[in-house]
Order: C-alpha cells, then structure tokens, then sequence
C-alpha cells in the first residue's frame, strides 16, 4: 500500500536525521564545540556561535515528556480523514532542557488507544516507516510502572 500523505522531504541538512531514522534510531543534531543539540537542525551553532561550525548527528533516547499538543480534528488534506482525530504533540527530549521535538502522538501498541494525555506524561518515540526512504518519528506514553 502507498502513502498518499505529505511527507518531508530530506535536505542536506536533515539529511543525517532521516537516514538515521530510517534504521529507527533518533537522532539530533549536536555541535562539536559546545555539545548543544539543536532540533531541527541550524547551519551555526546558535549557542557557541562558533565560525567553524561542526556537528554531529547524535543518538538520543528517544525518551522526554510532553511538554504540549493538540488534536488535528478537521483535516486540510482529505488523506488525513481517515485518521482524524490526530494528536500532536511537543515533546522536551530529556538530553536537554528545552530541546523540543514536535511528532504525533500514537498509542502505545497496534491495538491500543490513547490514554488521556498530560503535561509531562513520559514519552518514547517509535518511528513509521511510511516509505523506503522516509520513517516519521511518533511519541508513544511509557505506561506507568
Ligand atoms: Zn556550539
């Protein structure tokens, strides 16, 4: 089956990003010279402001809280109907204060459904595979212990 959505389309400077995430790792992008992750991706450092700007794409846990969301209850693309109601939510990834990752937010397992949500529910993030060259990051709650 296709996928008749929108999907991002990689550039040179998320491309590290999304090859990553095609192997389901989670990557953000970290400046060599003062370990600041940036998401998404900056051509300069906006904390060192080095001249010489080099990063890394550095492995996360995929781990964070939700810091905000919505629900996407009318779709401005038919494709979407299907779907709807859709969570989005922000996520602040637990590697840094405020790096924030906006992805759906999805049940934990195929047959689930969504717990309500709140501030600071702990997250994963699990990614679809929706083509072979694109895999979207999601944020699934951690059920509590
Ligand atoms: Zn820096």
């Amino acid at each position: 089956m296709s996928y008749d959505k929108p999907i991002p389309i990689p550039d040179t400077l998320s491309e590290g990003h999304w090859a990553a995430a095609r192997s389901g790792v989670l990557t953000v992008q970290r400046c060599l010279h003062c370990s600041h992750y940036a998401h998404p991706p900056e051509p300069l450092c906006r904390v060192c402001r080095s001249l010489d700007a080099r990063f890394e794409w550095q492995k996360v846990s995929g781990e964070g809280r939700l810091k905000s969301w919505t629900f996407l209850r009318n779709a401005m693309i038919p494709a979407f109907n299907d779907e709807l109601p859709i969570a989005i939510g922000v996520v602040e990834l637990r590697e840094q204060a405020g790096l924030l990752m906006l992805g759906r937010i999805v049940p934990a397992n195929a047959i689930g459904s969504l717990p309500p949500l709140s501030p600071g529910m702990p997250v994963t993030a699990k990614f679809e595979h929706v083509t072979a060259t694109v895999s979207l990051v999601r944020f699934a709650p951690v059920a509590a212990a």
